[in-house]
C-alpha cells in the first residue's frame, strides 16, 4: 500500500513557508501556504490536526499522518564539495600533528604518517563517510591520492566505498596527484587508469608552485578531462601574481576546450592576495570561462566570497581536510563550514549569512553539475530540518538538526553552538570591502607572496 502523507509548515531558505507532500519516499508536491498557516499564528498547528515533528521523530516516522514542521528550516541534503575521505585519521587513533614548512615536507610526512597508520583506508574513508552522512550530507567530492606510492590502491578502496554508500551519499571521486604529475613519474599514467576506474574528475596540484611546469601539469590534466569526458578540480594554494597567473592559464584551457562549468579550483588563496582592481580582472576571466571556485573558510588569505559571486563565479564550499596529516580538526559538518567561511568572511546580515547556506547547498551542487538538485516534486524525500526559522539563524549558530531520508528521519544530530572569538566587538566591514583575516597583511594591496605563509591544508 503507498505510503502517503504531508510535512507541513516548513520554511525554506528562501523564506517560503510550504506543505511537503510525500509519496513513498519521494517528494511529489511543494506548495506555499498562506500567511493563515504561519507558526506564529493562532492555533494554525491545531487546525491541521498534525502530530508534532518532534513526536513524528521519536517514533521513528512510523506514524502515517500528516506532520508539522511549524516553521523549522527544510533543506536539502548539505553539499560538501570538497573532501579527503582516503587521508582521515577518523576511525583510527588520534594521531599528533606533525607540521611542515612546504607543501613539500608536508607530502613527506604524510607518507610517514600512511605508513605508520595500520588502519586501512577503506574503514577510515567509511567513519568519516559516515559522519558527513549523518550531519545531513547527500552529495559529496572526494580527492583520493593517486601517487607512486599509493598507486590506485586508496582510489580502489574509495570506489567500492562509493557502490556500498549508493543508497545514502551521492559520491564524486577525484583522482588526485598529491605529488605531482610532472615531478612523479608514472603519475599520468595512474590518473589515466584511474579515471578508466570510474574517477569521475581529474584533479591537478599547484601546476607551477609545487610541480614546477605550469603548462606540462595542466597539458596533463586538460588532456585526461577531453579524454575521459572528466570534470577538473585543482588545488591551487599559490599567492600573489603567481596564483593569479595560474587561475589565468586554468581559465583560458577551460574556454578552448569548452568545458565551460566542469572546471573548479580549490582554494585559490591567491584571489585573497591580489590588488582590487587585479582581484576583479580575475573573477570576470573565471566567470567568463565558467570556472567555480571552493573555499572552506582558510584562517588566511582566501578568495572574497562576495565579490566573486556579484561578477559571476560560482563559489563553493568543502570541509577539505578532516582530522588528518594536513588538519588536525574536523567533524565532517558542511553547516559549520558555511558558520566558518561566513565568520572569516566577515559576513552579519541575514543575506550573507544565507549566501554561506547556499556555498553548501545550491552552489555547491552547481559546481558538482549535480541535476536535480533541491526540494523538487519527483526528487526523493530527502530533507535536513534544521531547528532554526530561517537560513541565517542556522549558519550563525548550527542547532540540532534531523536527517530525513526517503522520508524517514534516520538521524538527529545535536551541534554545539561554538562561542566566535574576537569578533563581537570588532567593527562593521564596509558593505562594499571583504574582510579578511587579520594576518593577512598583504591583502588588497598586489604585494609579493609571504614565503612564511605555508599552505595549511592539501
Ligand atoms: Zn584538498
Amino acid at each position: 500500500m503507498s505510503h502517503t502523507f504531508t510535512l507541513h509548515r516548513g520554511r525554506l531558505a528562501d523564506g517560503r513557508l510550504v506543505d511537503l507532500r510525500v509519496v513513498d519516499g519521494a517528494l511529489t508536491e511543494v506548495t506555499a501556504v498562506g500567511p493563515g498557516a504561519d507558526p506564529s499564528a493562532r492555533g494554525a498547528g491545531a487546525a491541521l490536526g498534525a502530530v508534532d515533528f518532534d513526536a513524528w521523530v521519536a517514533d521513528g516516522g512510523a506514524y502515517r499522518g500528516p506532520v508539522d514542521l511549524a516553521g523549522r528550516l527544510v533543506l536539502p541534503p548539505l553539499v560538501n564539495g570538497h573532501v579527503h575521505l582516503d587521508k582521515t585519521f577518523v576511525g583510527a587513533p588520534w594521531q599528533p600533528h606533525r607540521s611542515g614548512a612546504t607543501v613539500a615536507e608536508r607530502v613527506a610526512h604524510e607518507r610517514d604518517l600512511r605508513a605508520e597508520v595500520d588502519v586501512p583506508v577503506a574503514h577510515r574513508a567509511a567513519a568519516l563517510a559516515e559522519l558527513l552522512v549523518a550531519s545531513g550530507t547527500g552529495l559529496a567530492r572526494t580527492h583520493v591520492d593517486v601517487d607512486p606510492d599509493a598507486r590506485l590502491a586508496h582510489l580502489e578502496q574509495v570506489l567500492t566505498l562509493r557502490e556500498q554508500l549508493v543508497d545514502v551519499l551521492d559520491l564524486q571521486v577525484v583522482a588526485f596527484p598529491q605529488s605531482g604529475i610532472v615531478t612523479a613519474p608514472g603519475v599520468a599514467d595512474l590518473l589515466d587508469q584511474g579515471l578508466r576506474l570510474g574517477a569521475d574528475v581529474v584533479g591537478g596540484l599547484d601546476p607551477a608552485g609545487f610541480d614546477g611546469d605550469a603548462q606540462q601539469h595542466l597539458d596533463v590534466v586538460f588532456a585526461l578531462a577531453e579524454r575521459h569526458g572528466a570534470r577538473v578540480d585543482i588545488h591551487l594554494h599559490e599567492l600573489g601574481a603567481a596564483g593569479g597567473e595560474q587561475l589565468r592559464l586554468i581559465a583560458e584551457r577551460t574556454a578552448a576546450l569548452g568545458l565551460h562549468g566542469r572546471v573548479a579550483v580549490s582554494h585559490a588563496y591567491g584571489l585573497g592576495t591580489l590588488g582590487a582592481e587585479e582581484t576583479r580582472r580575475c573573477a570576470d576571466v573565471l566567470a567568463s570561462a565558467g570556472v567555480a571556485v571552493m573555499t572552506n573558510g582558510p584562517a588566511g588569505p582566501m578568495p572574497p566570497v562576495l565579490l566573486l559571486r556579484e561578477r559571476g563565479v560560482t563559489v563553493f564550499s568543502g570541509t577539505d581536510n578532516v582530522r588528518d596529516a594536513w588538519w588536525p580538526y574536523g567533524d565532517g559538518d558542511m553547516l559549520t563550514i558555511a558558520r566558518t567561511v561566513a565568520y572569516q568572511q566577515g559576513f552579519r546580515s541575514d543575506d550573507e549569512l544565507g549566501v554561506a547556506l547556499d556555498l553548501v547547498t545550491g552552489s555547491a551542487a552547481r559546481a558538482l553539475g549535480a541535476a536535480g538538485y533541491g526540494l523538487l516534486p519527483g526528487a526523493p524525500a530527502d530533507l535536513v530540518v534544521v531547528e532554526a526559522t530561517c537560513a541565517a539563524e542556522a549558519v550563525a549558530a548550527p542547532a540540532r538538526r534531523t536527517v530525513v531520508r526517503s522520508g524517514v528521519p534516520r538521524s538527529s544530530v545535536a551541534t554545539t553552538p561554538v562561542s566566535v572569538p574576537d569578533g563581537t566587538d570588532a567593527p562593521e566591514p564596509s558593505p562594499a570591502a571583504p574582510t579578511h583575516h587579520p594576518d593577512d597583511s598583504a591583502v588588497g594591496q598586489g604585494l609579493r607572496p609571504d614565503p612564511r605563509l605555508t599552505p595549511s591544508r592539501s
